[in-house]
Parts: structure tokens; C-alpha cells; sequence
């Protein structure tokens, strides 16, 4: 089997909700747990701590609006510090958990990456879809010491530091300001710490701030295509352009909203349209540049790709599409650990 290694999945919520039962049995929801891992050959991924807001475009309301675009979610409200610190506390302990029951590391290098993944555990990277519960420089440092390897400045809303992208489609990522000086100085004491900056959810001026001021490669975990899907979302070819200028990294998402060419919030069906995606990545980022984002528990996956256990279909559709098996170990993992090695060092 292929390894997968992802680079997105919002499974901690789930843990801290249900335990780590929930890891190590499945409760037979969602997309992900420790089975269908192991069915689908997944080795690791990032683990994001994501503070879920009190309303925004997670409810039924707005899943339906994004049923039937044209749609402009307005952007939630920024959440204070204080409340977004115990859901950062809790799914950073939901994460430790999980290593305590064995099989799974908390990964901080590739070369512990790498021996996690020769023992057979699943490699864990801490990420942050938001730096919500970092009100300064100092708690950045305890979250580096925690284990913390990998933060977007923002999710789709405004934090200290930036302005997110909100879900719309059609639209360009380009839809307000860039970074903030806070968020300038962040960006600076992650590359001195050496934590991996996601580009994934900043609007198009906090993308060019990032590009601009970070000696590391560009990395955006989850994101897709806009010249195929114009979604808020997804990345313009200028900007895939300066990703590869970097040496930096795209995982594809697999939300079907993202992926889908009309841009509907309903299950895509078939491989056609992912295959799409990954051929115009390759085309700018070249073969060294292109990996998966799953996003597993945190969007509406495509109905041939339901969960986790279902990823040698994805597998299968890169080799019928042509890929040989040296490209397709790079875009399932080797890519990953690649562009990791680039920005922590070994
Ligand atoms: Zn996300």
C-alpha cells in the first residue's frame, strides 16, 4: 500500500468530544480514526487545533447557502483570546492523549517523522488553523515547547495578526487587508523557531505578506485551484507561481466545495475533477511541489473518497490517470516530509 502522508485534518474536535475511543475504535461518523488509518494507508498528517466559533459558516444555514452559489459568507467575528484558550488547551491535550495511547507520535523533525513512521505509529504534526490562543510572542514559544510545528496566522476570520479569506464563490482571494504588524513580527518568530507557516486561509494581501517577509518555503496545506474552482479558497496562478518560487508545497483539499468547478456544497463524484487539480499543480509547482490536504473532518468529502479508509481509491485514480509510482510516492508523502525537511531543518 501507499503511504499518505496529510496535510490537514480537524479530527482533535472529535476527540475531545467523544475521547480516545474515538481514535482507537471509530464511532463510526466522520472521516477519520486509527481503522480506517490504517485501511487507507494514512502514516500521518497534521493535527489542527481550530477554535470553533459561536457561529459562522460550519452551521446549516450556511451549509445551505453554499449549496446554491453565488454565495459571500461575511466573515466571523474575531474571537477574544480568553475564549479561544481552553479549546486550544483542549485539543492540544486531546492530541497529547492520543500519544499516550501508543500509536501515535507527536512529530517535531522529519527524522522523528520518519521513525515514527518506521515503528508503525502515526505521525502527528501539532498545527494551528488560527493563532487565536497566542496573544503574544512568549506564548509562542510555550507552544513551539509544547510541540507546535506548523500555524496558520488566521482561519477564515480576523485575528491580531490578519485577515482571513471568507468563503465565497465566485470570488478572488484578493478581498482585504494583509497582515497585521503583529502579525508581520509572527511571521519573523516562526521562521527564527522554525515553525511551518500555513498559507491556507489568508486573504491574497496576507498571502503576499507572507511571501514577502518569510525566509521559509510557502506551504499551503489544504488549498485548491481557482483557475478551476473559483472559490475565496483556492489559489490563483500568481500565487501558485510564487509558491514555486519558494521551493514551498501544495496539498490539494479534498472539500468538494473547493474541488468543484461550480462550486457547490454537494458531494463531487468521481476522481475526474481531483486528477484536474492535481495535473494543473504539477504543471506550476513541478513534481517536488504537489501532496494532499485532506481536510477529514472538517469538510464535505467527495463521495468516492468518503474517509480516510477509501484513500487507495484516490491512489488508484493517479495510477489510471498515468502517474507512475515514483510521482505518486511524492504527492502521497515523500513531498511532505520534503518541504518539512526544507523548513525545520533535519
Ligand atoms: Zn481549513
Amino acid at each position: 500500500m501507499i503511504p499518505v502522508f496529510d496535510g490537514h485534518n480537524d479530527f482533535l474536535q472529535r476527540v475531545v468530544a467523544g475521547g480516545t475511543d474515538i481514535w482507537l475504535k471509530g464511532d463510526g461518523t466522520g472521516h477519520l480514526d486509527l481503522p480506517r488509518a490504517r485501511a487507507g494507508g494514512l502514516v500521518g498528517g497534521f493535527f489542527a487545533i481550530w477554535i470553533p466559533a459561536p457561529q459562522g459558516p460550519n452551521d446549516a444555514a450556511a451549509a445551505a447557502l453554499m449549496e446554491n452559489p453565488p454565495f459571500a459568507m461575511p466573515l466571523p467575528d474575531e474571537i477574544p483570546f480568553a475564549q479561544a484558550l481552553p479549546h486550544a488547551f483542549a485539543q492540544a491535550t486531546a492530541l497529547k492523549a492520543l500519544e499516550r495511547t501508543g500509536t501515535l507520535d507527536i512529530v517535531t523533525s522529519a527524522s522523528g517523522l520518519r521513525r515514527a513512521v518506521a515503528a508503525g505509529r502515526i505521525a502527528a504534526i501539532m498545527h494551528m488553523e488560527g493563532a487565536e490562543a497566542i496573544p503574544d510572542m512568549d506564548a509562542l514559544h510555550l507552544w513551539h515547547a509544547a510541540g507546535l510545528r506548523s500555524l496558520g496566522p488566521v482561519w477564515s476570520r480576523p485575528t491580531a495578526y490578519g485577515h482571513g479569506v471568507p468563503f465565497a464563490f465566485p470570488s478572488l482571494p484578493d478581498t482585504g487587508n494583509g497582515l497585521t504588524g503583529s502579525g508581520r513580527a509572527l511571521v519573523r518568530e516562526c521562521n527564527s523557531l522554525r515553525i511551518m507557516l500555513d498559507v491556507s486561509h489568508l486573504n491574497e494581501a496576507g498571502f503576499n505578506d507572507v511571501a514577502s517577509l518569510s525566509d521559509a518555503p510557502l506551504v499551503a496545506s489544504h488549498s485548491c485551484v481557482h483557475a478551476i474552482s473559483e472559490s475565496s479558497r483556492n489559489l490563483t496562478d500568481r500565487q501558485l507561481r510564487t509558491i514555486a518560487d519558494s521551493q514551498g508545497l501544495v496539498g490539494l483539499n479534498f472539500a468538494s466545495s473547493f474541488l468543484r468547478a461550480d462550486g457547490r456544497r454537494l458531494p463531487l463524484e468521481g476522481f475526474d475533477t481531483m486528477l484536474r487539480h492535481l495535473d494543473h499543480l504539477l504543471d506550476i509547482l513541478g513534481e517536488d511541489g504537489v501532496a494532499l490536504g485532506s481536510d477529514f473532518d472538517g469538510a464535505l468529502m467527495p463521495r468516492d473518497l468518503p474517509d480516510a479508509a477509501a484513500l487507495p481509491a484516490l491512489i488508484g485514480a493517479m495510477e489510471a490517470h498515468g502517474y507512475g509510482s515514483t510521482l505518486i510516492r511524492k504527492i502521497a508523502s515523500e513531498n511532505w516530509i520534503g518541504v518539512l525537511k526544507r523548513t525545520w531543518g533535519e
